[in-house]
């Protein structure tokens, strides 16, 4: 008999994780509480998968032997808690899928960096001709391609829910960039239990295998003083020169993993600002592993175009510079963002707070901000915390007027920053739209001369 595989979600995971499922002949069902998206529906009408949506039906759920869980459903909900209380594993589909493949599997966490990361590497690779898929997070299923595709290597990007529902997963090669406070609301408001999941990284890796890490983070450091890790360590930093990993020094990216040095002036990437700095060691790092030469390495770090809303530079009018960074969702983004410019910023911030501490930016505000644009439905928070520090704030909840404020607002050599800090579902459907409608607004200002 067939053994009944149920999958909880139906977008693109959970649609890969059922095509992935069927054909290793497994008994499929998908069930999924909400409304399915067409294009999910035809497929799964297309390869015979059975499903369900706007319900679960509990009893045929429960009698499953293996429920592959989307990441966006909480392991609180009744349902899980059920079937985890009946024995039945709950894993992710990156669980499942890496099951499946001998690749070599590269995963790059972290609370912010993530896209960028994996998107250099997987550019990196791929430009230097080797058999590479990219996955996670990002585009396509990683079970999908896993089922329909051959590569040789997969550049993942993980998030945090895919690594609460791991057994095997073991990546060749693991990164962890950072971890700051985010989503705490998933792991019972207690900052070690977000930790941990991100550490699940590294919880099957062996001898054979790399961890990279930023050990300038004092969260990853003081992690590690507590834990035996089994694989090869690889640092990168900022501050210090690592013997075995990444570092800046004055102007340069330096690198010495494997047997070749490597290096190149920052300043020739396309990507900047501190941030991007560490992302780039990050990847530069895995190139090295998987043996790539400088030449290889050096041409995908200057042809590379990042994913955009992340401090992408929009236009220059007037000689002002404005630049999206809408993803930038959280403090710590914010931090990297403001530290990227040493010219004066009209900072645009301000959407849904997720418990945000500002004092993390507080100096850099007072030192670089001249004025906060408060961006928001809830502009209570932003504008008691930053009164005294910045010396004009204004607040909207209409984007172009943000934008025409900025305008009123600089002079030649200023930059104009949206780096939210917050979510954006108070004014926005999502961050993606959020930065269209910014820069739809940046494109509409006439020059002032
Ligand atoms: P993620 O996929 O983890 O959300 P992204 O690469 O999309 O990360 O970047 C999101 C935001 O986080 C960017 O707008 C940038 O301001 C900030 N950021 C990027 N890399 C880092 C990093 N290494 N450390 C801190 N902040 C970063």
């Amino acid at each position: 008999m067939q053994k009944k595989v149920v999958i909880l979600g139906g977008g693109e995971s959970g649609t890969g994780a059922a095509i992935l499922a069927k054909s290793k002949g497994f008994d499929v069902f998908l069930s999924d509480r909400g409304q399915l998206n067409q294009k999910y529906i035809d497929i799964l009408n297309r390869e015979n998968i059975p499903f369900e949506q706007g319900a679960h039906s509990e009893e045929t759920i429960l009698d499953s032997v293996l429920v592959i869980k989307s990441p966006g459903i909480p392991d609180t909900v009744p349902l899980v808690v059920a079937l985890k209380e009946k024995g039945i594993p709950v894993i992710s589909e990156i669980e499942f899928a890496s099951s499946f493949t001998d690749a070599q599997l590269i995963a790059i966490t972290g609370s912010n960096g993530k896209t960028t990361t994996t998107l250099l590497t997987y550019h990196l690779l791929k430009n230097a001709g080797l058999n590479v898929g990219l996955a996670g997070n990002i585009g396509d299923s990683f079970a999908w391609q896993v089922a329909e595709k051959h590569f040789d290597y997969y550049v993942l990007e993980i998030s945090s829910f895919q690594l609460d529902n791991i057994i095997d997963f073991h990546p060749n090669i693991a990164v962890l960039l950072n971890i700051t406070p985010d989503h705490l609301d998933r792991y019972a408001y207690n900052f070690q239990n977000y930790i941990d999941s991100k550490f699940n990284i590294i919880q099957n890796q062996t001898e054979n295998d790399h961890f990279i890490f930023f050990e300038d983070s004092e969260v990853i450091m003081s992690e590690l003083s507590k834990r035996n890790v089994d694989s090869k360590k690889v640092r990168i930093s900022l501050t210090n020169e690592p013997e075995n990993g990444a570092y800046l020094k004055g102007n340069k990216l330096v690198s010495n993993v494997g047997t070749n040095a490597f290096e190149q002036p920052f300043d020739e990437l396309p990507i900047k600002g501190p941030h991007n700095a560490i992302n780039a060691m990050a990847a530069i790092a895995v190139a090295q592993l998987v043996g790539l030469n400088a030449q290889q390495i050096s041409e995908g770090l200057k042809s590379f175009t990042n994913a955009p809303h992340r401090l992408e530079q929009v236009q220059v009018i007037d000689e002002v510079t404005y630049i999206n960074d809408s993803k930038a969702t959280n403090v710590d983004s914010v931090f990297y963002a403001l530290g990227s410019f040493d010219q004066p910023v009209v900072l645009i911030a301000g959407g849904v707070d997720k418990g945000n501490d500002y004092s993390q930016i507080e100096s850099l505000v007072r030192n670089k901000v001249k004025a906060l644009i408060v961006l928001s439905k809830d502009i209570e928070k932003l504008v008691s915390y930053f009164s005294g520090i910045v010396p004009q704030i204004y607040t909207t909840q209409d984007v172009q007027d943000a934008v025409n404020k900025a305008q009123e607002w600089s002079v030649p050599g200023d930059v104009v920053l949206l780096s939210p800090a917050c979510a954006s579902f108070d004014l926005f459907k999502n961050y993606e739209d959020r930065g269209e409608k910014f820069k739809a607004a940046v494109r509409n200002l006439t020059s002032q001369n």
